[in-house]
């Protein structure tokens, strides 16, 4: 088992008055008496970029810290580039300048949507690491190649890609979120079994290109909801999640924290 954490996906959700709801009510949850989240998890915010300047100031202003609690912010996505004339682009510097400490690299919903290839999302994870981010790299497999056997090559695949440009002092900063695309969104998560099978392939995997693959956290992603986390986080190779969804209300994404 590496670190602990837990990552809120919002997508192209909110506006500047949910972000002030959310964050009040999600407070109110976490600190709640009895609440019982355990300090060594770590949980971060990943919101539209547009609402990180509210986000920031709202967790500023929340009696959080008070209790001994951080949320860490992030970016969904980031330039391959560090700077120049690439418009509407944001790059990690800025993204570290917000201050955000992750940043989601390689999502399925931008490899399919928006065509990002694997030496698009291999350049994005160096950028990161360059500016001090942590990258979340989601890798998974589609249904088609599940159901052909492909699940454990596919992610092979997609980890020798996009990790080629990590120094030998940089591989505790990053995270790989495996993330079957067939259960993004669909309310069909992977079983516990499946999935743990898939994190110990990608352990086996970080620690065949050089990395420590045991200190790494390795986080599942795919409809999690608080019925299925606990299972979840249950298995030895599963350190946390990232959570789309179920990240948009605040009693479900507490309860999924305190899950882990
Ligand atoms: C995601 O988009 O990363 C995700 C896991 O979404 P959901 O939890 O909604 O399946």
């Amino acid at each position: 088992m590496g670190r602990r954490l837990i990552a809120a996906n919002w997508k192209m959700h909110g506006n500047r008055e949910f972000t002030r709801r959310l964050l009040a009510d999600l407070t109110a949850e976490l600190t709640r008496p009895g609440a019982c989240l355990d300090n060594g998890v770590e949980v971060a915010i990943m919101p539209p970029s547009l609402l990180l300047a509210d986000c920031r100031r709202g967790l500023e202003k929340s009696s959080l810290a008070l209790h001994g609690l951080t949320l860490f912010l992030g970016v969904q996505n980031l330039a391959r580039w560090s700077e120049g004339a690439y418009t509407g682009e944001i790059s990690a510097a800025m993204a570290a300048d917000q201050g955000c400490r992750f940043a989601i690299i390689g999502h399925s919903e931008r490899r399919q949507l928006m065509g990002e290839d694997d030496q698009a999302i291999s350049e994005k994870v160096a950028q990161c690491l360059a500016s001090g981010l942590k990258p979340i790299l989601c890798v998974g497999e589609t249904l088609q190649e599940r159901e052909d056997g492909q699940a454990f090559s596919r992610v092979t695949a997609q980890l020798q890609q996009a990790l080629t440009q990590v120094n030998p002092d940089q591989w505790q900063q990053v995270v790989i979120a495996y993330e079957p695309v067939w259960a993004i969104g669909t309310g069909v998560s992977a079983s516990a079994e499946d999935a743990q099978a898939v994190h110990r392939h990608i352990r086996v995997t970080l620690a065949a290109l050089g990395a420590p693959a045991q200190e790494m956290a390795v986080i599942y992603g795919g409809s999690v909801k608080p019925e299925t986390a606990k299972q979840l986080f249950a298995q030895p190779d599963i350190d946390g999640g990232l959570i789309g969804g179920a990240s948009l209300d605040a009693n479900s994404f507490a309860s999924i924290c305190r899950a882990c």
